[in-house]
């Protein structure tokens, strides 16, 4: 099991991104990278964790910022 490069989520083999070939891409998840392109490929890394902390509050809305962010 590792991590995606990406979104940083928990994927096991079942999860993983392809490449141009067909072969497995265990650096990401499919959501993000499928047959060897990302699947967002105007989205900086920037944007995607403001997007995650963001789903996080809304997820957590007594959580205070400061943990969110941080
Ligand atoms: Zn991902």
């Amino acid at each position: 099991m590792g991590f995606c490069n990406s979104c940083g989520r928990p994927i096991v083999k079942e999860d993983y991104g392809t490449n141009e070939d067909g072969s497995l891409n265990p650096e990401f998840c499919k959501d993000c990278y499928q047959d060897g392109k990302y699947t967002e490929p105007d989205i900086t890394l920037t944007e995607m964790i403001v997007r995650k902390s963001k789903e996080m509050m809304e997820k957590n809305p007594r959580l205070p910022e400061t943990t969110a962010t941080g």
